[in-house]
């Protein structure tokens, strides 16, 4: 079975609405997904087996799958990151993104990358709007 797209974001709750809306609006099916705390973050962990274990699942997902395109998915407030200057944090997110992008180019060169930045409302404590970064 193919899978076109693999989603890979955080796991965080507050995702979720926007998340399903875009698959829903965009219809991306069937699809893979990794969602763990802080999205591509894993892919950097300082624990080589961490990183390892995640960089050969996310290999085998789209080899397995002939996926064509990975979206990867970061936002405002990430736990994960713990940072709390907001511009900051987006700096350290589209840069973890890039070099998980340059990762996977050099195993699957073709294919398509997509980014997307979640903007928390603070008041709603929910992500409202996925923009491409
Ligand atoms: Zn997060």
């Amino acid at each position: 079975m193919k899978a076109k797209t693999l989603i890979f974001g955080c796991s965080d709750v507050r995702l979720q609405n926007a998340v399903e809306e875009m698959i829903k609006r965009q219809d991306i099916k069937p699809y893979c997904q990794i969602f763990i705390p802080g999205s591509v973050k894993v892919l950097f962990d300082k624990n080589e087996s961490i990183k390892d274990f995640f960089i050969t699942q996310l290999v085998f997902l789209c080899k397995k799958f002939s996926v064509e395109q990975i979206i990867f998915i970061g936002h405002e407030g990430c736990n994960a990151y713990g940072i709390k200057n907001r511009a900051y944090e987006k700096t350290v997110q589209i840069k973890d993104i890039n070099n998980a992008e340059q990762l996977i180019r050099n195993v699957i060169p073709t294919i398509k990358i997509t980014r997307l930045w979640g903007i928390l409302n603070p008041a709603k404590n929910t992500i409202v709007e996925l923009q491409t970064i």
